[in-house]
């Protein structure tokens, strides 16, 4: 199959970037040296960048997790235009597609199943999808936002304003004009571009898939690291409405706790998440299947799997019976209905199914633990 024409514009820009970050970069800190300011200056831009596409175009605009108060939005489109990723219109109806059509090589335009180069970068380095680049059908939504076709319309006047106009004031302020060109400039676009792309690349190659097999998406605490959180990429390909990609309380999400905090300051709002039994019987399912998997090399196979399926089948009725409870208790809270002593006697079945829930994840972890 002839390949498409190459896009020379982006050939250039990431390899003209690139070279400044990889060479002069390096030779500028040895021969000159970075001072405390600029490096501070440069890491400070590289998290707006990050968190514009993450907490911006990805959680608010691509999959409509929350809402945003206009100043936020306008901080995000701006930060975007920064990070250099096309525009919000642009980027979150490719990446609406890439949930739709996930790893299918013709309609997926950063399809992993395309190897680690192309889903990478390769797929912005010549025409692909030069058949879609006006249809922004799927973003009509995002098309009565003003700020989003503000930043559409003034796309490329916005991301050269901020890539020269933060680096050059910056240097010009701080009195050393050329390091903060490479610092703050260069080096910090390259990293910004590197590290969401491995969310396209190594986010769907390395890792765990916790909550499904059906994609190629994989959790990964390291790339969750880099990516403020966007490293639970198996979460969130399964559960992409929900506002956080690691939704435990130790998985390092920071585009959730920004989300999360700007909700205290009234800057966002209407957080969605996922019914937590339903990411609990994903899990759970998961578990089962790579037991199962296991087990069929077991000398006694067919007995141990029947006991792996009936722990399997006891432990969902707990958990539908213990959500249940929860939910009735809840609902009753809320229309303060019921009377005092039968309230208590709500909460005391509801403690009940806590605890044999709890028993039943017990005995399960211990079957399984060995196994998965
Ligand atoms: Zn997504
Ligand atoms: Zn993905």
């Amino acid at each position: 199959m002839k390949k498409p024409p190459i896009i020379w514009l982006n050939v250039a820009v990431f390899l003209i970037t690139f070279l400044f970050a990889a060479v002069a970069v390096p030779y500028r800190a040895f021969t000159h040296g970075f001072d405390g300011a600029e490096i501070t200056m440069a890491v400070l831009c590289f998290i707006y960048c990050g968190m514009s596409i993450t907490a911006g175009y990805h959680r608010l605009w691509s999959h409509k997790t929350y809402q945003a108060h206009w100043s936020l939005r306008l901080l995000f489109a701006l930060g975007g235009a920064f990070a250099l990723q096309n525009s919000i219109l642009h980027w979150s109806s490719d990446h609406r597609i890439h949930h739709k059509h996930v790893d299918k090589n013709d309609k997926d335009p950063y399809s992993a199943k395309m190897g680690f180069w192309y889903s990478h970068i390769g797929w912005m380095l010549r025409e692909y999808q030069a058949h879609r680049y006006a249809n922004y059908d799927n973003a009509r939504d995002l098309q009565k936002d003003p700020i989003v076709m503000w930043q559409h319309k003034h796309y490329l006047l916005l991301t050269i304003a901020m890539n020269v106009g933060v680096p050059l004031l910056f240097g010009l302020w701080h009195g050393d004009v050329i390091s903060s060109l490479l610092l703050v400039g260069f080096l910090r676009l390259v990293l910004s571009h590197h590290t969401t792309f491995f969310i396209n690349s190594l986010a769907h190659i390395w890792g765990k898939q916790t909550y499904t097999d059906k994609n190629t998406a994989r959790d990964n605490g390291v790339l969750a690291f880099f990516t403020f959180g966007e490293g639970y990429h198996n979460y969130h390909h399964i559960f992409e409405n929900d506002y956080r990609n690691g939704i435990r309380w130790w998985q390092f999400d920071p585009t959730k706790w920004l989300i999360k905090g700007c909700e205290w300051l009234k800057l966002t709002s209407k957080l969605r998440t996922s019914p937590e039994d339903k990411v609990e019987k994903a899990r759970l399912a998961m578990i089962l299947k790579r037991s199962q998997l296991k087990l069929k090399s077991h000398p006694e196979a067919e007995l141990m799997l029947e006991r792996l399926q009936q722990e399997y089948d006891a432990l969902i009725a707990k958990l539908n019976d213990f959500y249940a409870a929860r939910k009735q208790l809840l609902a009753n809270k809320r229309d303060q209905l019921l009377a005092d002593v039968e309230k208590s006697e709500l909460v005391k079945q509801y403690k009940e199914l806590k605890l044999r829930l709890a028993e039943q994840q017990r005995s399960w972890h211990l079957l399984t633990a060995k196994l998965a």
